[in-house]
């Protein structure tokens, strides 16, 4: 295209000629855009259209629709003559008319959040010329009422009125098959579809109070303006806070001609992976229908059909349908239209190569001719994105730092999470069978509504098919199950993104959101009822089923020996029982960097040992209860020690309020003033005395040391004899002392000298020594602006980045649940700052503290131990400031030592990652 010189484009044409853009411009042109034209750009048959730019929606959001409608009308305008050259047809016209496409497309793909609007351009006058055009009336009557249908859903926002009612265009198409008795939509011919549009329009007029829109160009500008809008509906905003997708990055809008799938027998839309998004696996795969558009593939209207023979064979063992069955009914396509699938088949193998990724591909036959509408790199599950990455490494397609970036660190959590009890499946009814949508094992009580996904504690959500709308109650939801829809339906795409245990189109269960039940034969269950899935086999069961530890694969371990081997933050855990060590050996810690010893001290006789020392009245009494509690502390810390051998373990003396370990409902107080031999008002009396306004800034910390001296005493005593008595059983330990909530510098010197006298004082009893560490936890801010003379005290820091950042926005940890949901809505905060840390501010108190500390002593160690040790993105911000570890729970150390190995490699290649790994969508995060 021809632009004036300096002008800003906010238009890219692309497609059957010319094409403005590439793969590489996928921050202005959005994932699909900038795919579509690097699709053209390798010959392959696309569509023309054009890419209005996520620049564009940005100005949208600032200057309002007007606005931006008048500084794009000359570039769009050109852009539409274009793709009417191309396609020898015109926008507009009643005798040959050019239909379009608006879809959106950001950065990285947002299946299903944002809106699409398919067929624009139909009216009662060009759906005359389309008729006259193609000699197929049942064909154009089929896309106006698709378009009438989309549009109004989308741009018009006409749809159920309740959640209870049936979307009324859904309603009417039931039953028009109704009265002609046939089950398919593609059973209803011209006169149907005809009628059918007017009562849609009808459904329109009503609840919009206004004729439907008859001209293309105002139909184009509503809907490319309702895709700019749906940038900021709530189901995208919540996608981008669970994927951490800024704001600021925009959606592009891309306008394509259509092709259509819905022109009959030798027509048709598909959707298919060059290698299986489950499991890996490099098997071509994929479905499609017959006389169909692409949404029909994908919302499970009809049963779609499988791509490759095999695959086809497979679908009908898993649904129980007879070869002979199969045949008649479906076909796969390589059976079907042999040169199409040739064509597919060398199209995706090309592109695979291209991108050198597992690509997700979208592809139309109009009258057998082959159009790709899209491809991007595919969704997948944790398991096959680790296999596909170490195959292709392994085929020497992609080298180790490419292998590295393409993981998306917080997945692989799924893999370690368990999985059914072998034994427990083999005696568990199986209810019906579904597709293995996305794998493990779920178990719940079943609800309908995603809005009621929170009503019990572990909950399957059941529906008929999932929508956009049902996105924050299927993560909520342990396991989704739906009734229709395949492989690459909403459910099972959305699903195997987040990791979640999905069945989709299980057919033979009957659901009924009215009464709230599920029948399947002759049985019936209700909500609340317990079912379990297996997202692996699609297997669904009766009632609750107990799980099992997963097992990790070799893929696995290659992936993780990458990362270590280009990390070089080391990666410790939080933990505080044997078991919890165990597990973090296992997933690769390199030490324990929080053992929080008041978790030790929640059970049998450690609780009553605590108690008592509360109950006490005076020092003698409390020394006494606390003399009792260091043998059993003793040895709780030895078994942790021992689990850790040769390892630093860092131990933080007790930290939390009191009144934590005293109940405050009657029936338990009564129980525990038995058990303590004391009054009941007794209890309460104390209860009263330990109350505070804000507990979290109360008597807690290093505040209990400092009041009750004893209690430090006890502890140092315990770790130090622990490690002492293990090396005499040969076993070396690394004991790190750690002082809490420091917030000025004598704090800690009080603290640390307490420990020091009572450890020399032990090592001169024992006449044997071991080495040790005092250091202290950085989290109040005020300890941030002393840092140097912190330092001057301390082995080392321990950002405590919980309390920091409660302290930091002077937000409570335990209230906020109430406000940050609609600060996030609201876009005040882009994240949960307690789960992703806020790198603008409390990461600001953190580079300080860093750089104050190490201003004093250049070598302290430093390291991380709030729930960010384990979040990506904050894992990558303590690489670039230079700690030498995160610490987090044993399950996300993977995550960890995969995120610390990212930070190192986008660090070595400077601005470049970007670049060179152009065609990773998710695995560079955006700086928060
Ligand atoms: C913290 O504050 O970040 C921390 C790790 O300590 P806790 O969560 O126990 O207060
Ligand atoms: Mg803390």
């Amino acid at each position: 295209m021809v632009r004036p010189k300096n002008a800003i484009v906010r238009v890219y044409s692309f497609g059957n000629g010319a094409t403005d853009g590439s793969a590489a411009m996928k921050n202005l042109l959005g994932s699909k855009g900038a795919n579509l034209a690097e699709m053209s750009n390798l010959g392959i048959p696309v569509p023309p259209g054009f890419t209005i730019t996520t620049e564009t929606c940005l100005e949208y959001n600032q200057l309002g629709k007007d606005k931006v409608v008048s500084l794009l009308m000359a570039e769009v305008k050109l852009a539409i003559a274009t793709v009417e050259k191309r396609m020898g047809t015109t926008f507009g016209s009643d005798e040959n008319p050019c239909l379009l496409s608006v879809r959106s497309g950001s950065r990285i793909s947002m299946p299903g959040m944002m809106d699409t609007i398919l067929n624009l351009g139909m009216n009662d006058n060009s759906v005359e010329g389309l008729i006259a055009k193609t000699g197929n009336p049942r064909f154009a009557w089929d896309t106006y009422r698709r378009f009438v249908q989309m549009f109004a859903g989308v741009v018009l926002n006409v749809g159920a009125t309740s959640k209870e009612d049936q979307n009324p265009f859904e309603e009417i198409i039931e039953r028009y098959k109704k009265n002609k008795g046939v089950d398919l939509d593609v059973e209803l011919d011209a006169v149907d579809l005809k009628q059918m549009v007017f009562d849609f329009k009808a459904v329109c007029e009503v609840q919009t109070g206004a004729p439907f829109p008859e001209n293309p160009w105002d139909q184009l500008w509503a809907s490319i303006t309702a895709v700019f809008d749906s940038w900021m509906n709530p189901r995208a905003i919540y996608y981008r806070g669970m994927h951490q997708i800024p704001e600021e990055w925009g959606t592009a809008v891309n306008v394509q001609a259509m092709v259509f799938g819905n022109m009959g027998g030798t027509s048709g839309s598909g959707v298919a992976f060059t290698r299986d998004a489950s499991t890996g696996e490099n098997i071509f795969n994929g479905e499609y229908l017959i006389n169909a558009q692409g949404e029909d593939v994908v919302s499970g209207v009809r049963t779609p059909q499988q791509i490759t023979l095999t695959g086809s064979k497979k679908w009908a063992t898993l649904a129980g349908v007879s070869e002979e069955n199969r045949k008649i009914k479906y076909p796969s396509l390589e059976e079907l239209l042999p040169n199409t699938f040739k064509e597919l088949n060398t199209t995706q193998a090309l592109l695979e190569r291209h991108y050198n990724d597992m690509q997700d591909l979208e592809f139309t036959i109009q009258e057998g001719k082959f159009w790709m509408l899209q491809t991007r790199n595919g969704k997948r599950t944790a398991a096959a994105m680790v296999k596909i990455a170490v195959e292709l490494l392994s085929a020497g397609l992609i080298d180790e730092k490419r292998a590295l970036l393409m993981q998306e660190p917080s997945k692989i959590e799924e893999l370690l999470h368990p999985v059914f009890d072998n034994e427990a499946i083999k005696v568990a009814e199986v209810l019906a069978k579904g597709l293995p949508a996305s794998p493990g094992a779920a178990t719940g009580q079943i609800v309908f509504f995603a809005d009621e996904a929170h009503k019990y504690s572990d909950t399957i959500l059941v529906r008929i098919e999932t929508s956009p709308e049902d996105l924050e109650g299927m993560n909520i939801a342990k396991g989704i199950l739906t009734a229709r829809g395949g492989m690459t339906s909403h459910a099972a795409v959305v699903a195997r993104g987040m990791g979640k245990c999905c069945v989709s189109g299980a057919e033979k269960i009957n659901i009924s959101y009215k009464n709230r039940t599920i029948t399947i034969g002759s049985q019936i269950l209700n909500e609340g009822d317990w079912i379990s899935l297996n997202g692996t086999t699609g297997e669904v069961y009766k009632g609750k089923i107990k799980n099992k530890e997963a097992e990790l694969s070799a893929d696995f371990d290659t992936i993780m020996n990458l990362a270590d081997k280009y990390r070089t933050m080391r990666v410790r855990a939080n933990a505080e029982t044997p078991r919890e060590c165990q597990n973090a050996l296992k997933f690769g810690a390199e030490g324990i960097g929080l053992c929080r010893t008041e978790h030790m001290f929640f059970e049998g006789e450690r609780l009553i040992r605590i108690r008592e020392m509360i109950l006490s009245t005076d020092e003698i009494g409390r020394r006494e209860a606390l003399n009792k509690l260091l043998p059993i502390h003793k040895n709780d810390l030895k078994d942790v020690l021992r689990a850790m051998k040769n390892l630093p373990v860092t131990i933080r003396l007790l930290d939390p309020p009191l009144h934590e370990f005293i109940p405050h409902d009657i029936i338990n107080q009564k129980e525990m003033a038995l058990e303590m031999h004391v009054s009941l008002e007794t209890i309460i009396q104390k209860v009263e005395s330990l109350k505070e306004f804000n507990p979290m800034l109360g008597h807690r910390g290093c505040r209990l040391g400092i009041t009750y001296p004893e209690i430090t005493e006890m502890q140092a005593r315990a770790i130090i004899e622990a490690a002492l008595e293990l090396k005499t059983e040969g076993i070396t330990t690394y004991p790190e002392i750690m002082i809490p909530l420091i917030g000025t510098v004598k704090e800690l010197k009080l603290q640390k000298q307490l420990v020091k006298n009572i450890i020399e004082k032990v090592f001169a009893e024992k006449a044997n020594s071991v080495q040790y560490l005092v250091g202290t936890m950085i989290e109040i801010p005020r300890a941030c602006l002393i840092a140097n003379e912190i330092a001057k005290e301390a082995d080392f820091f321990s950002f405590g980045t919980n309390d920091l950042t409660q302290m930091g926005f002077g937000y409570s940890r335990d209230d906020a649940g109430k406000f940050l949901p609609i600060y996030i809505e609201k876009g005040i905060l882009k994240s949960d700052p307690f789960q992703v840390l806020d790198q603008e501010g409390i990461g600001q108190l953190i580079e300080m503290a860093t750089i104050k500390g190490r201003s004093y002593d250049p070598t302290l160690k430093i390291g991380i131990c709030g729930e960010h040790g384990g979040d990506p993105s904050s894992v990558e911000f303590c690489h670039q400031i230079g700690m030498d570890y995160v610490s987090c729970s044993p399950f996300r150390i993977p995550i960890a030592r995969l995120a610390a190995a990212q930070a190192a490699l986008k660090q070595r290649l400077p601005n470049q990652v970007e670049n060179l790994y152009s065609c990773i969508e998710k695995e560079i995060s955006a700086p928060i």
